[in-house]
């Protein structure tokens, strides 16, 4: 069995907390313990403002997404609202399945309620009916607890008809997946929910536009709808005042590899790599307790990118991330130490993307075998190195280009900053990749 939610977040209890304040300190089946605790607050004071007013609060906020691609919440929202087709539907991201994010996992497990009441503010604040919660199927506790707050909540009127009497009427369906990887991008989960094959549509026509069913679709990732309760507790421009610049609120980071305290971690957007280190004990020792050093950190995830041990006072805003050429991502934060075999890492990435690409396209479907042929190489000390450096550089940037989803575009992100960054393969010579070959 796994451990409980609160197992996983070193700051339980911690009353200075905003996302996970609950975590580790409610009953995650008790919808009486959920609001002794501030429960339902948020939706009755979005109830009380009106739609317009709760998508104003949102856009003040400066909230972006935190799946990964950091888009404004406030203007996805504006753009799903003011469609005139109908119906509209409002769907929750909850198939988290980026290498090394478990974040999303902690709050459905922790605090599933606040995913009910946050998809129930956002079907409001898009007029929308009918929301889902697309949920990873490696995910049994969250699910079990999530139908069981769909349940207490519908008994209170909290979901279904007339919700506290406001004549808004919102129900939420579960949608399960089967495992697919690619099914967390939201256009795939359109198709999955509509049953069909899980791949990725092109984009634009965008979501807001038309998304499940061809209606305008608002989809959020769970922390990024679970930002909303905050936000309507204190306002857009109070929320909007922490962190940093246009990184703005708290942020979970999921810290896990050579760290003594591993888990899921709630820090300002603006603190410091070196400050998350030091909250989750550092690197620590070996088994002689010999102490160890960081050799690097991927940052963002396998779409993401590596930065070197020596660079821990980057900041943890999206600018700061970009400007170290990698990208925050959904909040990962793989440590790995001097003892860590990097070639190895890059291999087990390489086999990840190969795995789950979903074959549509020919330069993923393609580009993600020969990466991963390369890397093996390369890891073996098996060709010439110039040459395998040169054709990964050459399919990595045709993956980028021309892949028509996030996974194909961003399979070599990771390795393309170990080899340049982390010099993974040695010092790397310019040369022109076609003379290289
Ligand atoms: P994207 O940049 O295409 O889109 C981000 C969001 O903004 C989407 O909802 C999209 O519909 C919306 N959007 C973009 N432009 C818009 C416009 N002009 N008008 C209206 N809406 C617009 O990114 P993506 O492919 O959805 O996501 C990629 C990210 O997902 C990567 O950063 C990756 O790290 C992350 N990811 C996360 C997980 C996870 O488990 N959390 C898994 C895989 C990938
Ligand atoms: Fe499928 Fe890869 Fe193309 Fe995305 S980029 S649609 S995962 S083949």
């Amino acid at each position: 069995p796994e451990p409980p939610a609160g197992e996983a977040v070193p700051q339980a209890g911690d009353p200075d907390l905003v996302l996970l304040r609950r975590i580790g300190v409610v009953d995650p089946a008790s919808l009486d313990d959920y609001r002794a605790n501030g429960g339902y607050a948020a939706l009755r004071e979005a109830l009380r403002m009106g739609p317009s007013a709760v998508i104003r609060e949102v856009s003040d906020s400066g909230l972006v997404g935190r799946g990964g691609a950091a888009f404004p919440t406030g203007r996805k929202w504006d753009g799903t609202a003011k469609r005139p087709e109908t119906p509209r539907y409002v769907i929750c991201n909850a198939d988290e399945s980026e290498p090394g994010t478990f974040k999303d996992r902690v709050i459905m497990e922790g605090d599933p309620f606040s995913v009910i009441e946050a998809l129930t503010i956002a079907g409001f604040a898009n007029n929308a009916n009918h929301g889902y919660i697309y949920i990873r199927g490696e995910y049994p506790r969250a699910l079990s607890l999530l139908e069981n707050a769909i349940e207490l909540a519908h008994a209170r009127n909290l979901l279904g008809r007339d919700i506290l009497g406001s004549g808004f009427d919102f129900d939420i369906e579960i949608r399960r997946g089967a495992g697919a990887y690619i099914c967390g991008e939201e256009t795939a989960i359109f198709n999955s929910i509509e049953g069909l094959r899980g791949e990725p549509r092109s984009k634009p026509p965008f979501p807001v536009e038309r998304g499940v069913f061809g209606k305008p679709t608002a989809i959020n990732n769970v922390e990024t709808l679970v930002n909303v309760l905050p936000i309507m507790m204190m306002g857009g421009p109070a929320y909007a005042a922490i962190g940093t610049g246009r990184s703005t609120g708290p942020k979970l980071f999921c810290v896990s590899g050579s760290v003594e305290r591993p888990g899921v971690y709630e820090v300002p957007f603006g603190a410091s790599l070196r400050d998350l280190m030091e909250m989750c004990g550092g690197v620590g020792t070996g088994p002689e307790g010999e102490p160890r050093l960081p050799r690097a950190v991927l940052l963002g995830g396998a779409a993401g990118g590596f930065v070197r041990g020596d660079e821990l006072d980057i900041p943890l805003t999206f600018e700061g991330a970009r400007e170290a050429g990698a990208t925050l991502g959904s909040g990962v934060i793989l440590v790995l130490d001097d003892t860590v075999d990097l070639a190895a890492i890059l291999v087990r990435i390489a086999a990840f993307f190969r795995d789950e690409s979903c074959g549509q396209c020919v330069p993923c479907r393609v580009g993600t075998v020969r990466q991963e042929e390369a890397l093996v190489r390369l890891a073996q000390d098996a060709g010439p190195r110039r040459t395998d450096i040169a054709l990964l550089r050459e399919v990595g940037e045709a993956m980028r280009d021309a892949s028509i989803c996030g996974l194909g575009q961003t399979a070599w992100n990771a390795v393309e900053s170990a080899i340049d960054r982390l010099g993974v393969f040695g010092p790397q010579e310019e040369q022109p990749v076609k003379e290289a070959r």
